[in-house]
């Protein structure tokens, strides 16, 4: 199911009017929309500019309000303030139903971190998830039991990848291939290899923890299936707690370091190219 680039611009208008608590000046809310990365921006909406010297995104939210105000989505407020009305709300609430079966490509103009606030992934969980994931490696480790170890490219079949609760995914994982993930890493961390480990028990190699670039939580952003080997970095405990934990400095260090070591590995499964900023922007660390 497709969404128009104008119910797109309404939604996020709508969207970001309700953060505000119902509504702002115009200013304030064109801010909350730049600032937070909800739209995508090229040379043609952001650097271009209308007659009246502003940047056409922003003429265009501006167009737009006019519509919803129309269409009785928005009143005008005093002194010119944007505020949503209550049939504004239910429309965000209809429109968010369409959101969870849209299929993302070309057409989509709203940013990964729009979808991702909007239904309100974390990060956190994210790391309980990569927890998860190490423990049943540990079990299949240490019961000793044979793992399929060929480099492989094959993704898991899309049915096993999600299961839905609620507007939560839940992802289920094949210990296999973060194996092969660590395997490839040579059980060393992908920041640098010296960092030091412990040799894990049962086994002839250092401890290390796999780590998910592009976070699980983006499947369906994304439209692939976020559970490959190419997206699964190999790295000490230190070096992943930090990246989850670590300030915004340390944590854009760790990630460019990924992301640039396997850029085009990491594009050819979005099946999209993806700039360092977004990412950063996924990880609250823009
Ligand atoms: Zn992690
Ligand atoms: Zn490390």
């Amino acid at each position: 199911m497709q969404m128009s680039h104008q119910e797109q611009k309404w939604l996020v208008l709508l969207y970001s009017l309700i953060k505000l608590d119902g509504g702002s000046q115009r200013k304030t809310v064109l801010k909350h929309i730049q600032e937070n990365g909800y739209w995508y921006k090229n040379d043609q909406n952001d650097i271009c500019r209308t007659t009246r010297n502003e940047k056409v995104w922003r003429n265009d939210f501006s167009f737009e309000r006019q519509h919803l105000v129309a269409n009785g989505y928005m009143c005008n407020g005093e002194h010119g303030l944007w505020k949503i009305t209550e049939a504004g709300k239910e429309y965000v609430r209809a429109l968010s139903q369409r959101l969870q079966n849209i299929s993302f490509g070309d057409s989509t103009y709203f940013t990964a971190m729009f979808y991702q606030k909007f239904f309100q992934t974390e990060i956190q969980p994210e790391f309980t998830a990569d927890q998860l994931l190490l423990e049943q490696l540990s079990q299949a480790e240490d019961s000793q039991d044979e793992f399929l170890t060929v480099l492989s490219d094959k993704p898991m079949p899309k049915g096993l990848v999600s299961n839905r609760s609620g507007n939560k995914n839940i992802y289920l994982r094949d210990p296999a291939v973060a194996r092969r993930a660590l395997i490839r890493a040579g059980y060393r961390c992908e920041i640098d290899t010296a960092h030091t480990s412990f040799l894990r028990k049962n086994s002839s190699h250092l401890y290390m923890e796999p780590h998910h670039l592009i976070p699980m939580s983006m499947t369906d952003y994304f439209g692939v299936s976020l559970y490959r080997e190419q997206n699964i970095f190999s790295l000490c405990s230190n070096c992943h707690n930090q990246i989850h934990y670590g300030t915004k400095e340390d944590v854009r260090r760790l990630i460019s370091k990924l992301f640039l070591s396997r850029e085009q590995e990491i594009c050819s499964i979005l099946g999209r190219y993806i700039t360092l900023e977004e990412i950063y922007q996924i990880y609250k660390a823009a």
